[in-house]
Protein backbone atom coordinates (compact mmCIF):
# COMPACT_ATOMS: atom_id res chain seq x y z
CA UNK A 1 0.00 0.00 0.00
CA UNK A 2 1.49 3.83 -0.61
CA UNK A 3 1.61 5.79 1.67
CA UNK A 4 -1.32 7.93 0.24
CA UNK A 5 -3.26 4.91 0.09
CA UNK A 6 -2.85 4.04 4.08
CA UNK A 7 -3.33 7.51 5.13
CA UNK A 8 -6.38 9.43 4.20
CA UNK A 9 -5.96 13.16 5.60
CA UNK A 10 -9.54 14.24 6.55
CA UNK A 11 -8.55 17.79 8.04
CA UNK A 12 -5.22 19.74 7.54
CA UNK A 13 -3.57 22.47 9.24
CA UNK A 14 -0.59 25.15 9.19
CA UNK A 15 1.75 26.20 11.31
CA UNK A 16 4.80 27.68 11.49
CA UNK A 17 6.73 24.17 11.95
CA UNK A 18 3.99 21.75 11.63
CA UNK A 19 1.69 20.57 9.02
CA UNK A 20 -0.19 19.34 11.46
CA UNK A 21 -3.11 16.34 9.94
CA UNK A 22 -5.94 14.35 11.02
CA UNK A 23 -6.09 11.21 9.52
CA UNK A 24 -7.61 7.75 9.26
CA UNK A 25 -5.19 5.04 8.96
CA UNK A 26 -6.28 2.68 6.61
CA UNK A 27 -4.11 -0.21 7.61
CA UNK A 28 -4.49 0.06 11.58
CA UNK A 29 -8.14 1.17 10.86
CA UNK A 30 -6.99 4.28 13.54
CA UNK A 31 -8.07 7.89 13.33
CA UNK A 32 -4.25 9.68 14.29
CA UNK A 33 -2.73 13.21 14.55
CA UNK A 34 0.10 13.63 12.40
CA UNK A 35 3.13 16.30 12.97
CA UNK A 36 4.92 16.52 10.32
CA UNK A 37 8.06 19.26 11.08
CA UNK A 38 8.30 21.58 8.69
CA UNK A 39 12.63 21.52 9.33
CA UNK A 40 15.17 19.76 6.93
CA UNK A 41 14.69 16.25 8.58
CA UNK A 42 10.72 16.13 8.20
CA UNK A 43 10.27 14.25 11.39
CA UNK A 44 7.02 13.32 12.33
CA UNK A 45 4.96 12.30 15.11
CA UNK A 46 1.82 10.23 14.91
CA UNK A 47 -0.65 10.70 17.86
CA UNK A 48 -3.44 7.85 18.22
CA UNK A 49 -4.80 9.11 21.86
CA UNK A 50 -5.45 12.08 23.87
CA UNK A 51 -5.39 12.11 27.99
CA UNK A 52 -8.98 13.51 29.06
CA UNK A 53 -8.35 14.90 31.91
CA UNK A 54 -11.02 16.34 34.62
CA UNK A 55 -11.62 19.33 36.06
CA UNK A 56 -8.70 19.56 38.54
CA UNK A 57 -6.18 17.86 36.44
CA UNK A 58 -6.52 14.32 36.88
CA UNK A 59 -6.84 12.00 34.26
CA UNK A 60 -10.09 10.24 33.48
CA UNK A 61 -8.75 8.07 30.84
CA UNK A 62 -6.18 7.61 27.63
CA UNK A 63 -9.29 8.29 24.71
CA UNK A 64 -8.53 7.16 21.00
CA UNK A 65 -8.64 10.46 19.10
CA UNK A 66 -12.17 10.72 17.51
CA UNK A 67 -13.36 13.66 15.09
CA UNK A 68 -14.32 15.66 18.39
CA UNK A 69 -10.87 15.17 19.90
CA UNK A 70 -9.34 16.37 16.37
CA UNK A 71 -11.49 19.56 15.94
CA UNK A 72 -10.45 20.64 19.62
CA UNK A 73 -6.80 19.84 18.76
CA UNK A 74 -6.61 21.62 15.15
CA UNK A 75 -9.00 24.78 16.48
CA UNK A 76 -6.47 25.36 19.59
CA UNK A 77 -3.16 24.50 18.50
CA UNK A 78 -1.69 27.60 17.87
CA UNK A 79 -2.27 28.11 21.49
CA UNK A 80 -1.34 24.94 22.87
CA UNK A 81 1.46 23.73 20.80
CA UNK A 82 2.71 20.14 19.28
CA UNK A 83 2.71 18.78 23.36
CA UNK A 84 -0.08 20.35 25.68
CA UNK A 85 -2.76 19.41 22.79
CA UNK A 86 -2.58 16.16 23.14
CA UNK A 87 -3.66 16.86 26.76
CA UNK A 88 -7.46 17.70 27.24
CA UNK A 89 -9.90 18.74 29.88
CA UNK A 90 -13.25 17.11 29.73
CA UNK A 91 -15.06 20.64 30.18
CA UNK A 92 -13.03 22.10 27.43
CA UNK A 93 -13.95 19.19 25.26
CA UNK A 94 -17.59 19.39 25.56
CA UNK A 95 -17.42 22.95 25.66
CA UNK A 96 -15.45 23.10 22.54
CA UNK A 97 -13.69 26.45 24.13
CA UNK A 98 -10.65 26.61 26.40
CA UNK A 99 -10.74 27.99 29.47
CA UNK A 100 -6.93 29.03 30.30
CA UNK A 101 -7.29 29.83 34.22
CA UNK A 102 -6.85 26.11 35.59
CA UNK A 103 -5.84 24.86 38.87
CA UNK A 104 -1.94 24.49 39.49
CA UNK A 105 -0.13 21.97 41.39
CA UNK A 106 2.45 22.33 43.47
CA UNK A 107 5.74 20.37 43.07
CA UNK A 108 5.29 18.94 46.78
CA UNK A 109 1.75 17.64 45.90
CA UNK A 110 3.10 14.76 43.96
CA UNK A 111 4.44 11.53 45.75
CA UNK A 112 7.68 11.44 45.91
CA UNK A 113 10.44 10.61 47.47
CA UNK A 114 14.10 11.65 46.45
CA UNK A 115 15.99 8.53 46.85
CA UNK A 116 19.91 7.56 46.43
CA UNK A 117 18.98 5.47 43.26
CA UNK A 118 17.59 8.60 41.59
CA UNK A 119 20.62 10.68 42.56
CA UNK A 120 23.17 7.96 41.13
CA UNK A 121 21.48 7.52 37.90
CA UNK A 122 19.96 11.13 37.24
CA UNK A 123 21.91 14.76 37.37
CA UNK A 124 20.52 16.12 40.44
CA UNK A 125 23.24 18.20 41.37
CA UNK A 126 24.47 15.97 44.53
CA UNK A 127 27.57 14.63 42.51
CA UNK A 128 29.12 18.27 41.66
CA UNK A 129 30.43 18.33 45.50
CA UNK A 130 32.71 15.11 44.55
CA UNK A 131 34.53 17.72 41.85
CA UNK A 132 34.55 20.50 44.29
CA UNK A 133 38.32 21.53 43.73
CA UNK A 134 37.08 22.48 39.76
CA UNK A 135 34.06 24.85 41.61
CA UNK A 136 36.89 26.46 44.22
CA UNK A 137 39.35 27.20 40.63
CA UNK A 138 36.20 28.40 38.81
CA UNK A 139 35.42 30.79 42.15
CA UNK A 140 39.09 31.74 42.85
CA UNK A 141 39.96 32.24 38.78
CA UNK A 142 37.53 32.37 36.84
CA UNK A 143 38.64 28.98 34.44
CA UNK A 144 35.61 26.52 33.95
CA UNK A 145 36.90 22.50 33.62
CA UNK A 146 34.93 20.27 31.87
CA UNK A 147 34.60 17.06 33.67
CA UNK A 148 31.58 16.08 31.97
CA UNK A 149 29.97 15.62 28.17
CA UNK A 150 27.58 14.25 25.51
CA UNK A 151 28.25 14.12 22.09
CA UNK A 152 25.52 13.44 19.53
CA UNK A 153 27.74 12.65 16.76
CA UNK A 154 24.98 11.73 13.82
CA UNK A 155 20.97 12.18 14.30
CA UNK A 156 19.91 9.43 12.71
CA UNK A 157 16.71 7.51 14.09
CA UNK A 158 14.49 4.90 13.66
CA UNK A 159 12.10 5.46 15.98
CA UNK A 160 9.15 8.63 15.84
CA UNK A 161 8.63 9.21 19.53
CA UNK A 162 5.47 11.43 20.19
CA UNK A 163 7.80 13.70 22.76
CA UNK A 164 11.17 13.36 20.84
CA UNK A 165 13.13 16.29 22.20
CA UNK A 166 14.96 16.96 18.87
CA UNK A 167 12.23 16.28 16.16
CA UNK A 168 12.99 19.38 14.51
CA UNK A 169 16.17 18.50 13.29
CA UNK A 170 18.31 17.33 10.29
CA UNK A 171 19.29 13.88 9.62
CA UNK A 172 21.71 14.93 7.69
CA UNK A 173 23.88 16.69 10.30
CA UNK A 174 26.72 14.00 11.24
CA UNK A 175 30.58 14.29 12.05
CA UNK A 176 34.05 12.40 10.77
CA UNK A 177 35.50 9.34 13.34
CA UNK A 178 38.43 12.27 13.35
CA UNK A 179 36.54 15.04 14.38
CA UNK A 180 34.87 13.05 17.53
CA UNK A 181 38.00 11.88 18.40
CA UNK A 182 39.95 15.12 18.06
CA UNK A 183 37.47 17.00 20.49
CA UNK A 184 37.46 14.07 23.34
CA UNK A 185 41.27 14.79 22.39
CA UNK A 186 41.26 18.32 23.64
CA UNK A 187 39.23 17.74 26.48
CA UNK A 188 41.23 14.79 27.94
CA UNK A 189 44.80 15.71 26.96
CA UNK A 190 45.04 19.32 26.20
CA UNK A 191 42.73 20.12 29.06
CA UNK A 192 44.92 18.50 31.73
CA UNK A 193 48.04 20.10 30.15
CA UNK A 194 46.75 23.18 30.90
CA UNK A 195 45.71 22.34 33.95
CA UNK A 196 48.89 20.98 35.58
CA UNK A 197 50.64 23.87 34.00
CA UNK A 198 48.34 26.62 35.11
CA UNK A 199 46.52 25.85 37.77
CA UNK A 200 48.50 22.96 39.88
CA UNK A 201 47.48 23.93 43.09
CA UNK A 202 44.16 23.05 42.18
CA UNK A 203 44.99 19.93 40.28
CA UNK A 204 46.77 19.07 43.08
CA UNK A 205 43.53 19.17 45.50
CA UNK A 206 41.70 17.29 42.45
CA UNK A 207 44.02 14.38 42.09
CA UNK A 208 44.13 14.19 45.70
CA UNK A 209 40.45 14.06 46.25
CA UNK A 210 39.72 12.08 42.82
CA UNK A 211 42.91 10.48 41.46
CA UNK A 212 42.90 12.52 38.27
CA UNK A 213 44.18 15.30 36.47
CA UNK A 214 41.64 17.84 36.30
CA UNK A 215 40.39 17.29 32.30
CA UNK A 216 37.23 15.22 31.22
CA UNK A 217 36.30 12.28 33.34
CA UNK A 218 32.81 11.17 32.04
CA UNK A 219 31.28 10.89 28.43
CA UNK A 220 27.89 10.39 27.23
CA UNK A 221 27.48 9.10 23.84
CA UNK A 222 23.77 9.81 22.91
CA UNK A 223 21.83 11.66 20.00
CA UNK A 224 20.12 10.65 17.24
CA UNK A 225 18.48 7.86 19.46
CA UNK A 226 20.72 5.15 18.50
CA UNK A 227 23.92 6.52 18.36
CA UNK A 228 25.36 3.05 17.79
CA UNK A 229 23.78 3.55 13.96
CA UNK A 230 26.46 6.13 13.74
CA UNK A 231 29.05 4.59 11.14
CA UNK A 232 32.12 5.05 13.36
CA UNK A 233 30.83 4.29 16.20
CA UNK A 234 32.54 0.62 17.34
CA UNK A 235 35.74 2.13 16.34
CA UNK A 236 34.82 5.60 18.38
CA UNK A 237 34.37 3.32 21.57
CA UNK A 238 37.67 1.47 20.93
CA UNK A 239 39.58 4.71 20.68
CA UNK A 240 37.68 6.36 23.82
CA UNK A 241 38.39 2.56 25.65
CA UNK A 242 41.99 3.41 25.53
CA UNK A 243 41.65 6.44 27.32
CA UNK A 244 40.57 6.56 31.34
CA UNK A 245 37.27 8.25 30.83
CA UNK A 246 33.52 6.55 32.75
CA UNK A 247 31.36 5.96 29.46
CA UNK A 248 27.63 6.07 29.01
CA UNK A 249 25.60 5.45 26.36
CA UNK A 250 21.56 6.42 26.12
CA UNK A 251 19.92 4.42 23.34
CA UNK A 252 16.36 3.51 21.86
CA UNK A 253 17.80 -0.02 20.53
CA UNK A 254 20.63 -2.39 19.26
CA UNK A 255 21.76 -2.97 15.34
CA UNK A 256 22.72 -6.25 14.84
CA UNK A 257 25.74 -5.01 13.16
CA UNK A 258 27.71 -3.69 15.93
CA UNK A 259 29.60 -6.57 17.79
CA UNK A 260 28.15 -7.38 21.00
CA UNK A 261 31.57 -6.95 22.96
CA UNK A 262 31.48 -3.17 21.93
CA UNK A 263 29.00 -2.42 24.75
CA UNK A 264 31.49 -3.98 27.61
CA UNK A 265 33.32 -0.70 27.34
CA UNK A 266 30.60 1.25 29.08
CA UNK A 267 29.85 2.14 32.78
CA UNK A 268 26.44 2.23 32.03
CA UNK A 269 24.00 1.98 29.21
CA UNK A 270 20.82 3.12 29.70
CA UNK A 271 17.83 1.97 27.05
CA UNK A 272 15.22 4.14 26.13
CA UNK A 273 11.66 2.47 25.84
CA UNK A 274 9.70 4.10 23.53
CA UNK A 275 5.87 4.21 22.48
CA UNK A 276 5.68 0.58 21.08
CA UNK A 277 3.95 1.53 18.11
CA UNK A 278 6.71 4.52 17.73
CA UNK A 279 9.97 1.68 16.85
CA UNK A 280 9.36 -0.49 14.16
CA UNK A 281 11.70 -2.41 15.29
CA UNK A 282 10.42 -3.97 17.83
CA UNK A 283 9.18 -7.21 17.29
CA UNK A 284 5.38 -7.26 17.02
CA UNK A 285 5.39 -4.18 18.54
CA UNK A 286 6.78 -5.36 21.68
CA UNK A 287 9.95 -3.47 23.54
CA UNK A 288 10.47 -6.49 25.59
CA UNK A 289 11.07 -8.92 22.55
CA UNK A 290 13.55 -6.42 20.73
CA UNK A 291 16.97 -7.72 20.31
CA UNK A 292 19.34 -6.93 23.56
CA UNK A 293 23.39 -8.01 23.12
CA UNK A 294 24.23 -10.79 25.30
CA UNK A 295 27.12 -8.97 26.88
CA UNK A 296 24.87 -6.38 29.02
CA UNK A 297 22.45 -9.19 30.45
CA UNK A 298 22.97 -9.65 33.97
CA UNK A 299 26.54 -8.25 33.54
CA UNK A 300 27.62 -6.94 37.23
CA UNK A 301 30.22 -4.88 35.39
CA UNK A 302 27.91 -2.36 33.32
CA UNK A 303 24.91 -0.55 34.86
CA UNK A 304 21.74 -0.87 32.69
CA UNK A 305 18.62 0.57 33.18
CA UNK A 306 15.37 1.59 31.12
CA UNK A 307 14.03 4.74 30.83
CA UNK A 308 10.38 5.23 30.24
CA UNK A 309 8.28 8.40 29.39
CA UNK A 310 4.75 8.65 30.70
CA UNK A 311 2.12 10.06 28.02
CA UNK A 312 -1.38 9.17 26.43
CA UNK A 313 0.42 6.13 25.43
CA UNK A 314 0.90 4.46 28.65
CA UNK A 315 -1.20 1.52 29.72
CA UNK A 316 -0.34 -0.52 33.14
CA UNK A 317 0.75 -2.93 31.16
CA UNK A 318 3.73 -1.72 29.82
CA UNK A 319 4.62 -0.56 33.09
CA UNK A 320 4.36 -3.95 34.41
CA UNK A 321 6.14 -5.97 31.71
CA UNK A 322 9.58 -3.45 32.37
CA UNK A 323 9.42 -4.70 35.46
CA UNK A 324 9.70 -8.21 34.49
CA UNK A 325 12.26 -7.18 31.45
CA UNK A 326 14.26 -6.22 34.00
CA UNK A 327 14.11 -9.62 36.25
CA UNK A 328 14.80 -11.43 32.93
CA UNK A 329 18.19 -9.60 31.89
CA UNK A 330 19.35 -8.76 34.81
CA UNK A 331 19.04 -5.13 34.68
CA UNK A 332 19.55 -2.19 37.62
CA UNK A 333 16.72 0.31 37.29
CA UNK A 334 14.28 1.48 35.35
CA UNK A 335 13.84 5.58 35.42
CA UNK A 336 10.21 7.35 34.47
CA UNK A 337 9.42 10.76 34.12
CA UNK A 338 7.03 13.07 32.00
CA UNK A 339 7.48 14.12 28.64
CA UNK A 340 9.43 17.21 29.31
CA UNK A 341 7.88 19.55 26.23
CA UNK A 342 5.09 19.97 28.20
CA UNK A 343 4.65 23.18 30.06
CA UNK A 344 5.57 23.02 33.92
CA UNK A 345 1.86 23.81 34.85
CA UNK A 346 0.86 20.50 32.77
CA UNK A 347 4.14 18.56 33.36
CA UNK A 348 3.16 18.59 37.08
CA UNK A 349 -0.18 17.24 36.67
CA UNK A 350 1.30 14.78 34.34
CA UNK A 351 4.13 13.67 37.57
CA UNK A 352 1.48 13.56 39.92
CA UNK A 353 -0.35 11.52 37.33
CA UNK A 354 2.66 8.95 37.24
CA UNK A 355 3.12 9.02 41.31
CA UNK A 356 -0.17 7.55 41.24
CA UNK A 357 0.05 5.16 38.59
CA UNK A 358 2.95 3.52 40.07
CA UNK A 359 1.46 4.15 43.75
CA UNK A 360 -1.51 2.11 41.91
CA UNK A 361 0.53 -0.87 40.38
CA UNK A 362 2.53 -1.48 43.99
CA UNK A 363 6.03 0.30 42.50
CA UNK A 364 6.19 3.14 44.56
CA UNK A 365 4.83 3.31 48.96
CA UNK A 366 2.62 5.25 50.43
CA UNK A 367 5.36 8.17 50.77
CA UNK A 368 6.60 8.01 47.43
CA UNK A 369 10.05 5.38 48.34
CA UNK A 370 10.18 3.07 45.12
CA UNK A 371 9.34 -0.60 46.16
CA UNK A 372 11.61 -1.91 43.83
CA UNK A 373 13.69 -1.15 41.27
CA UNK A 374 11.68 1.39 39.23
CA UNK A 375 11.88 4.92 40.33
CA UNK A 376 10.20 8.32 39.26
CA UNK A 377 12.48 11.42 38.34
CA UNK A 378 10.77 14.01 39.26
CA UNK A 379 12.23 16.54 36.94
CA UNK A 380 10.05 19.93 35.88
CA UNK A 381 10.82 23.49 34.44
CA UNK A 382 11.78 26.19 36.60
CA UNK A 383 9.73 29.41 36.76
CA UNK A 384 10.84 33.57 36.00
CA UNK A 385 11.05 34.33 39.74
CA UNK A 386 13.75 31.26 40.05
CA UNK A 387 15.69 32.70 37.06
CA UNK A 388 16.06 36.05 38.65
CA UNK A 389 16.96 35.03 41.85
CA UNK A 390 19.65 32.25 40.56
CA UNK A 391 21.32 34.26 37.94
CA UNK A 392 21.62 37.30 39.27
CA UNK A 393 25.23 37.33 37.44
CA UNK A 394 23.43 36.39 34.37
CA UNK A 395 26.01 33.41 34.17
CA UNK A 396 24.59 29.87 33.21
CA UNK A 397 26.26 27.48 36.14
CA UNK A 398 26.23 24.43 33.97
CA UNK A 399 28.95 26.35 31.33
CA UNK A 400 32.02 26.00 33.87
CA UNK A 401 31.35 22.14 33.89
CA UNK A 402 29.74 20.34 31.47
CA UNK A 403 29.34 20.32 27.60
CA UNK A 404 26.82 19.03 25.19
CA UNK A 405 28.23 19.01 21.35
CA UNK A 406 25.36 18.84 18.99
CA UNK A 407 25.88 18.29 15.53
CA UNK A 408 22.83 20.28 14.01
CA UNK A 409 23.97 22.84 11.37
CA UNK A 410 27.44 20.38 10.49
CA UNK A 411 26.28 19.77 7.20
CA UNK A 412 25.84 22.95 5.76
CA UNK A 413 28.42 24.75 7.77
CA UNK A 414 31.10 22.12 8.32
CA UNK A 415 31.19 22.76 12.19
CA UNK A 416 28.09 22.36 15.28
CA UNK A 417 28.19 23.88 18.54
CA UNK A 418 28.73 23.38 22.15
CA UNK A 419 25.87 23.75 24.07
CA UNK A 420 25.61 24.37 28.70
CA UNK A 421 23.35 21.11 28.41
CA UNK A 422 20.23 19.46 26.63
CA UNK A 423 17.18 21.35 28.37
CA UNK A 424 17.47 24.12 25.76
CA UNK A 425 15.57 22.17 23.08
CA UNK A 426 12.74 21.53 25.62
CA UNK A 427 12.26 24.80 27.35
CA UNK A 428 8.89 25.76 26.92
CA UNK A 429 6.94 28.80 28.84
CA UNK A 430 3.48 29.30 29.48
CA UNK A 431 1.96 32.78 30.30
CA UNK A 432 -0.94 33.37 32.95
CA UNK A 433 -3.41 32.92 29.92
CA UNK A 434 -2.46 29.91 29.68
CA UNK A 435 -0.63 30.16 26.23
CA UNK A 436 2.11 27.78 25.25
CA UNK A 437 5.65 29.02 23.48
CA UNK A 438 6.24 25.86 22.29
CA UNK A 439 9.75 24.51 22.90
CA UNK A 440 12.35 24.56 19.80
CA UNK A 441 12.90 20.71 19.83
CA UNK A 442 15.98 20.79 18.47
CA UNK A 443 19.78 23.06 18.78
CA UNK A 444 19.44 26.35 18.24
CA UNK A 445 23.36 27.57 18.33
CA UNK A 446 22.31 31.32 17.91
CA UNK A 447 20.35 31.62 21.38
CA UNK A 448 21.99 28.78 23.12
CA UNK A 449 25.50 27.81 21.57
CA UNK A 450 28.48 28.26 23.20
CA UNK A 451 31.93 27.31 21.17
CA UNK A 452 31.93 25.88 18.08
CA UNK A 453 33.20 22.16 18.36
CA UNK A 454 37.26 23.00 16.47
CA UNK A 455 37.32 25.54 19.56
CA UNK A 456 35.98 23.50 22.45
CA UNK A 457 39.39 24.10 24.31
CA UNK A 458 38.03 28.05 24.84
CA UNK A 459 35.61 26.72 27.39
CA UNK A 460 38.99 26.22 29.94
CA UNK A 461 41.74 27.97 28.48
CA UNK A 462 39.69 30.98 28.66
CA UNK A 463 38.37 32.86 31.83
CA UNK A 464 34.27 31.57 31.71
CA UNK A 465 31.92 34.21 30.13
CA UNK A 466 28.28 34.48 29.81
CA UNK A 467 27.22 33.33 25.85
CA UNK A 468 23.45 34.33 26.40
CA UNK A 469 21.44 35.73 29.68
CA UNK A 470 19.84 32.64 31.03
CA UNK A 471 17.13 35.13 32.96
CA UNK A 472 16.10 36.07 29.31
CA UNK A 473 15.90 32.47 27.36
CA UNK A 474 16.18 29.67 30.11
CA UNK A 475 13.40 30.65 32.02
CA UNK A 476 12.17 26.98 32.46
CA UNK A 477 15.55 25.04 32.85
CA UNK A 478 14.69 21.84 33.86
CA UNK A 479 18.49 22.44 35.55
CA UNK A 480 17.72 24.78 38.21
CA UNK A 481 18.85 22.36 40.79
CA UNK A 482 22.16 21.69 39.38
CA UNK A 483 22.62 25.27 38.96
CA UNK A 484 22.07 25.60 42.11
CA UNK A 485 24.04 23.29 43.66
CA UNK A 486 27.49 24.65 41.46
CA UNK A 487 26.55 28.40 42.96
CA UNK A 488 26.26 26.61 46.66
CA UNK A 489 29.25 25.17 46.21
CA UNK A 490 31.09 28.51 45.08
CA UNK A 491 29.58 30.60 47.81
CA UNK A 492 30.60 27.76 50.71
CA UNK A 493 33.13 28.01 53.32
CA UNK A 494 36.36 26.41 51.77
CA UNK A 495 36.52 23.57 54.36
CA UNK A 496 32.75 23.07 53.27
CA UNK A 497 32.71 18.74 52.84
CA UNK A 498 28.98 18.71 50.80
CA UNK A 499 26.46 16.18 51.87
CA UNK A 500 26.80 12.74 52.28
CA UNK A 501 27.72 10.70 48.81
CA UNK A 502 28.04 6.94 50.41
CA UNK A 503 26.07 4.72 47.92
CA UNK A 504 26.07 7.52 45.37
CA UNK A 505 27.78 5.70 42.29
CA UNK A 506 28.44 7.68 39.00
CA UNK A 507 30.17 10.19 40.00
CA UNK A 508 31.88 11.62 36.94
CA UNK A 509 28.47 12.18 35.58
CA UNK A 510 27.40 14.86 37.83
S1 LIG B 1 18.64 25.64 30.24
FE1 LIG B 1 19.62 25.92 32.24
S2 LIG B 1 21.40 24.59 32.26
FE2 LIG B 1 20.69 24.78 30.13
S3 LIG B 1 21.90 26.47 29.26
FE3 LIG B 1 20.03 27.38 30.06
S4 LIG B 1 20.55 27.96 32.18
FE4 LIG B 1 22.10 26.55 31.49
Amino acid sequence: MSESSVLQILKRKETDRFQVSYVQNNRSGRREIVLLGKGAGKHRAEHTKVNILDASGKLIESRPIDDQIADFILNHFEARGDTESFSIYQEDLTSGKLNRHRERVAPDAVRHKLTTEEKTFTATGAKLWYHKPVFDKFRDTGFGSIIRATLTNHQVCSSRCQFCSTISRNKKDSVTLDEAIAFIDTLYHEQARINRERFPEYNEAYRKATGSDIRLRGLILSGGGQPNLWPHFAEFVEYLATLDIDLGLITNGFPPKISESTYKHFKWIRISVTPEDASPFYPGGRFDKQYLPETIKHNPDITVGYSYVFGPWTTDDIIQRIATSMDENGFNYCRTLTDCNLSREMQLLAHRELAERLHRLGFVDKAGNPTGRIFHQLKYHGTVAEAEELWDKGQCYLQPYNVFWDTTGHEENGHSYCYACDSVTVLVDSDEDGTVSTSERKFNSSKWGTVKNTDVHRLFSEPVQPFFDPRKICTSCLFMRNNRTVKEILTAPPDAVGPDLTGIDHVNFP
